[in-house]
């Protein structure tokens, strides 16, 4: 994209920066100004900042983007015993000097995010608006896990005791971590996983998604040179026969992994079959997400944040809605306005910034979208049928079904399943959402405080949003995962996340 172009826009850019929601926290200034802490509370940018910013993602654009070899068996397994060799040393480094290089790391993030951005637009297909946000999750992933992890494993918790014993709790690293990552959130998924394994004392063989693998060899390098050593980080890229491999060494002492429900379960029985310790795996994987908009709602708030929630990363999101169900009573005019909002959505090359949809990771992702496509379009209802693009584009799809039980599986796209209810069958919407035994996100567009709090006392869901669009959780203010078939927790971004990658020592000392 020539850089003219790109200096163009930058008020756009700035207008459709990620977290609308959250207007205290924009595009960080972080990304191209002042070294800051932390991206929450930090103004706009400066018009020029920006501009130079986004000129410096043209010139990256330029460079080739790189290349990596595929692992073998050997190499996989090679990476585990040199990782358990660099555990013993960083498992006795002090957190607060593990603290320290995931911090230096967030600063290493931030001066090169046109590099990192570029990487995103080029390997993981996202828009300019995605990847900018990518950059300052990674960057905010790594600020607050250095920060609670300096809290929880700085130093050992004295416990009480009878009087002449000395009582311990020690968190410790577990050993070899191995963290398995998705194409979707290729940088901040990616280090989030890292970091949070790293920060507990572990040593790590990453294994990114086999499309985004350079992405993840780009962090790895940035992780080494802000101090984390090489013999405790280690990249293996490859297909999922790698991952396979890693997770069958005997010498792991954990699993992480983001993906989809089938490859949680597949990981989850070969550590079940396999010889020796019991390895935890620590799973977040997808959802059939649902929203309910009844006729109290707001119809142009509802129609912003269906399509964001939708069709914002063409659906490439875990959290992304897929499932709208709406009252009776205001259906046919709000499907109307979200079928007209999507109509405005620009969709093409997502290295050009006044792109809102990319196009979808691959071929085989078309593909599967395509058959799906065809089937609802025998199956149900047609409301919206976007203009697709030549190449692996999707365009947005809204179907009305008669029956949410028609939606069988998470469809991981820009589709959008409208089903219709009666407000005296709210009962039925919940037990449909309970039925699909998925439970990562939902939506309520309601402003009835009893249907509210009924869903959300009822519903088994990780992250409930109200009255506003239902993705971007932001790292330390909505920690992320869900529950059932959507993961095992704990929750990404939050308070409880860094203690499930230790292992706990009580050591009692008569003295
Ligand atoms: N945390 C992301 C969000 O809230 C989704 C992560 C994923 O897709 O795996 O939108």
């Amino acid at each position: 994209v020539p850089a003219s172009h790109l200096r163009r826009r930058p008020a756009d850019i700035i207008g459709r920066a990620d977290n609308a929601n959250h207007p205290h926290i924009p595009l960080p200034r972080d990304l191209y100004g002042p070294k800051r802490r932390n991206s929450r509370g930090i103004e706009f940018g400066e018009r020029a900042a920006l501009t130079k910013l986004v000129s410096a993602i043209a010139a990256e654009q330029l460079a080739p983007a790189g290349s990596i070899a595929e692992a073998s068996d050997a190499e996989a397994n090679a990476a585990v015993a040199a990782a358990l060799d660099g555990f013993r040393d960083w498992s006795r480094t002090p957190a607060s000097i593990r603290a320290a290089a995931l911090e230096k790391a967030a600063d290493l993030l931030e001066a090169r995010a046109a590099h990192f951005i570029a990487l995103l637009q080029r390997e993981g297909r996202k828009t300019l608006d995605d990847s900018v946000s990518e950059v300052r999750e990674a960057v905010d992933f790594c600020r607050y896990y250095a920060a609670q992890g300096r809290e929880l494993f700085g130093e050992d918790r004295a416990l009480p005791g009878p009087t002449g014993e000395s009582n311990m709790l020690c968190l410790r690293g577990r050993g070899v971590f191995v963290a398995i990552s998705p194409w979707n959130f290729p940088l901040a998924i990616f280090l989030g996983q890292v970091t949070a394994a790293l920060m507990a004392g572990n040593a790590v063989v990453a294994k990114p998604a086999e499309q985004t693998p350079l992405i993840a060899d780009a962090a790895v390098r940035l992780l080494h040179e802000a101090g984390v050593p090489v013999s405790t980080l280690h990249l293996v890229a490859g297909a999922g026969r790698v991952g396979g491999v890693l997770v069958m060494h005997p010498d792991i002492a954990g699993v992480v992994f983001t993906g989809s429900t089938e490859v949680a379960r597949t990981i989850n029985r070969a550590l079940a079959a396999k010889d020796g310790p019991i390895v935890p795996l620590i799973a977040e994987t997808g959802g059939i997400n649902a929203m309910i908009v009844d006729a109290t709602a707001l119809p142009e708030q509802v129609a912003d944040d269906v399509v964001t929630s939708a069709f914002r990363s063409a659906g490439q999101r875990c959290s992304a809605l897929r499932l709208l169900f709406l009252q009776d009573d205001v259906a046919d005019r709000m499907i109307e306005m979200i079928a007209g909002a999507a109509r405005e959505l620009v969709i093409g090359d997502p290295c050009d910034p006044a792109t809102h949809i990319g196009p979808v990771i691959d071929a085989e992702a078309k593909q599967r979208l395509d058959a799906h496509i065809e089937r609802m379009e025998q199956e149900a209802r047609v409301h919206f049928a976007g203009q697709t693009p030549q190449g692996n584009y999707v365009a947005p799809h809204i179907f009305e079904l008669s029956d949410a039980g028609q939606l069988t599986e998470e469809v991981f796209g820009p589709v959008l399943h409208v089903v219709r209810y009666r407000a005296d069958r709210f009962d039925q919407v919940l037990q449909s959402i309970e039925r699909s035994g998925y439970g990562l996100t939902l939506g309520i567009h309601s402003r009835i405080d009893d249907t509210v709090e009924e869903a959300i006392e009822r519903l088994q869901v990780g992250n409930i949003y109200v009255n506003r669009n239902m993705i971007g959780a932001i790292v330390g203010v909505q920690p992320f995962g869900g529950h059932g078939l959507s993961g095992t927790g704990p929750k990404a971004g939050g308070p409880h996340y860094l203690a499930r990658f230790a292992t706990e020592q009580t050591v009692t000392i008569n003295t």
